[in-house]
């Protein structure tokens, strides 16, 4: 099987990096002895290596998720849809994609354990336990996680997961433009938040998203239950543990919610919503774009699941390295 390296990029990817190709018996053979064992990342890390056939000479390791892919059909697509985040993060999430896929579509829920071994060990148990069946497509709905696709050809796989996500899109609650009355006042706010994070590197920005325009199901502003917790690991890498709420633009409110944050996540928060002035972004200029991108997905990913009976964040115990394994 030919799956993703760790860490890499899609977009950067060549003919010799990347890229891992894996023995699928041998990674089956190590997901049941690690699920024997209490794991560890260095123990996984160690045997995945091993099961690469490859011939690079090289460390880098196959994605933690190449667990998951080893049990499934021939083509396996495995995606985080932002049109499916707000129902995977949020209470009533569950019941309305039941709703909105019924007719076309069977899925199986896997609740959230990491994001690998204890996930695919649950995966593989559903299937022993003939609760999924090898029968394509197969779709497995990962809460607080994303999308997994299992299907005979790559054709069947593409067709199925557009089809999702189309289904997913059509059946959120259609946003509108919110009118954000202090806008003007933000590049102050950015200096007073630039001031409070301390002297970083040079290449770091910290700067209004661009546009500065924001859309909610209600056209109401965003509220501060609407920044609680993380609900997803995505929002653990790219947003350095969620999105921080200010709720006045002045100096010692911005630190105390830095500082705050920081405790509470063990990262400096570069994403910020500011009570009614907008969004900030703190983060290498070269980065700048992407980063964008993330933000503005999930405030648009939040204020949906707010209107899903709220939303469903991460229990405590999986925002470790050893939980997301
Ligand atoms: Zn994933």
């Amino acid at each position: 099987m030919f799956i993703k390296a760790s860490g890499s990029e899609l977009g950067r990817m060549t003919c010799t990096r990347g890229w891992r190709k894996v023995d699928i018996a041998e990674v089956v053979k190590l997901l049941n002895r690690l699920l024997e064992s209490k794991t560890t990342p260095a123990k996984i890390s160690k045997g995945l290596l091993k099961c690469c056939c490859d011939g690079f000479n090289s460390t880098a390791m196959p994605s933690i998720e190449t667990f998951f892919h080893a049990l499934l059909g021939r083509c396996v697509v495995h995606l985080h849809p932002v049109y499916l985040l707000p129902y995977l993060c949020s209470q009533a999430g569950k019941e309305l994609l039941q709703a909105a896929l019924r007719e076309q579509y069977d899925f199986q829920w896997i609740p959230f354990r990491g994001l690998g071994v204890v996930t695919a060990g649950q995966i593989q148990q559903y299937l022993q336990s003939g609760r999924i069946s090898h029968q394509v497509p197969t779709i497995l709905l990962l809460s607080n996680h994303g999308l997994i696709v299992s299907c005979d050809t790559a054709k069947q796989a593409q067709q199925v997961v557009g089809a999702v996500i189309k289904i997913c899109r059509k059946n959120l609650p259609a946003l509108k433009p919110a009118c954000l009355p202090q806008r003007k006042q933000l590049s102050m706010t950015c200096d007073r938040i630039r001031d409070s994070l301390g002297t970083q590197s040079l290449s770091m920005v910290v700067k209004p998203v661009w546009g500065n325009r924001i859309r909610t199901p209600d056209g109401s502003l965003p509220q501060r239950q609407w920044f609680k917790g993380i609900i997803t690991p995505e929002e653990i890498t790219y947003l350095a543990g969620g999105i921080v709420w200010i709720e006045q633009p002045e100096m010692n409110v911005i630190q105390k919610a830095i500082i705050r944050h920081q405790n509470k996540t063990g990262q400096t928060p570069m994403a910020f919503y500011v009570n009614q002035q907008g969004l900030v972004l703190a983060a290498d200029k070269k980065h700048m774009a992407l980063y964008q991108d993330v933000f503005v997905f999930y405030l648009q990913i939040r204020a949906w699941a707010m209107r899903m009976n709220g939303l469903k964040p991460l229990p405590a115990k999986y925002l470790t390295p050893e939980g997301m394994m």
